[in-house]
């Protein structure tokens, strides 16, 4: 029996595959659990905790249960490896922008200069033993776009396991886990329509996470602005790489990873992953696929014609 759940969350499209069989019941738990934490963490919504930490900011604590305490020490922890290119606190920069790509107006450099002067990880006081979290200044804010995802597919896992469940397939919009299977997936073409991929993957108990600047992005003054930030500039990153899929087993660390991927541009990043084991493929604003050694195998290019360069240029 093969259950599958399809719904939407997190600004995508969901799908919890059990291959097992296993009650109906545990789909559903599955997808409860996807939608309260979504709920939490969205920090667009008034009544979220994440939205309740910022108002709290540099005032009180604000007590939190075990996942988001979880998810808020490893986007810590992402933010201290990637020296803050993925920063938990990126709020107030990430905020700024999404306005400017909604209204079409260009922020001011003061207004880039007061948010990126609330953007320091070092600013988000864990007290474990309290359960509680606490932002060091007024006005700072927690951002978890590119980290939730990830760890979502993770706790996710953790709970299908409690359940007896062995193998599944999950899918939340670019983050995929194959739990005790093996699956082939498609990377998106940048360059093209969505739905069209440039290579594919084949993924064996492991799980794939992409990051991209050309889903998210608007045209300010004629020019193309995208969603993921450079907290050492306040700009939309500017590293060269459009896309970024990582592979690795622990799902939350490669959405962060991903994210900061983009900002770091191919060099700094192939350094950072191949120390922490994670096989990648990049694309480059100029049509090129470069992939990491481990992964000649399992990766195919599709089009060789919009790209250059291929599967075989590797890095790290
Ligand atoms: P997506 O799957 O939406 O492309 P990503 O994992 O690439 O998500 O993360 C992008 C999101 O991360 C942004 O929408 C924003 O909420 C947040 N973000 C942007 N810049 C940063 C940054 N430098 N550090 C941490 N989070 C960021
Ligand atoms: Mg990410």
């Amino acid at each position: 029996m093969i259950i599958e759940k399809s719904f939407p969350a997190m600004g995508t499209v969901n799908s919890i595959t059990i291959l097992d069989a296993e009650g109906p019941g545990v789909a559903s738990d599955a997808r409860a659990y996807l939608l309260g934490l979504n709920r939490a963490w969205n920090c667009f919504r008034q009544d979220s905790l994440i939205a309740r930490i910022g108002r709290e900011a540099g005032r009180s604590a604000v007590s939190v249960e075990e996942d988001t305490m979880a998810v808020l020490r490893q986007s810590k922890s992402f933010s201290e490896l990637t020296h803050g290119a993925f920063d938990v606190t990126a709020g107030p920069i990430a905020a700024l922008w999404k306005a400017a790509m909604l209204s079409g107006g260009h922020p001011s450099d003061m207004q880039i200069w007061q948010a990126l002067g609330l953007v320091d990880w070092n600013d988000m006081l864990l007290d474990e033993d309290a359960g509680t979290v606490r932002l060091r200044k007024i006005g700072q804010r927690i951002d978890l776009g590119g980290v939730a995802k990830g760890y979502v597919a993770d706790g996710l896992r953790k709970r299908l396991r409690q359940h007896g469940v062995q193998r599944a397939l999950l899918n939340l919009g670019g983050t995929v886990a194959a739990m005790g299977c093996a699956t082939r997936i498609g990377i998106q073409d940048p360059f093209r329509p969505t739905g069209v991929p440039m290579g594919t993957l084949t993924l064996d108990d492991r799980c794939a996470v992409t990051s991209g600047v050309y889903e998210r992005y608007a045209e300010i003054g004629g020019r193309r602005y995208h969603h993921i930030i450079d907290p050492r500039t306040g700009f939309p990153a500017k590293s060269g790489l459009v896309s970024v899929t990582l592979i690795g087993k622990d799902a939350a660390r490669l959405d962060a990873l991903a994210t900061a991927s983009i900002i770091l541009g191919v060099e700094e990043s192939a350094a950072l992953l191949a120390a922490q084991s994670i096989e990648a493929v990049f694309v480059t604003d100029q049509g090129r696929v470069l992939i990491t050694k481990g992964l000649k195998r399992e990766f195919q290019l599709l089009n060789q014609t919009t790209y250059t360069g291929g599967a075989e240029m590797s890095v790290a």
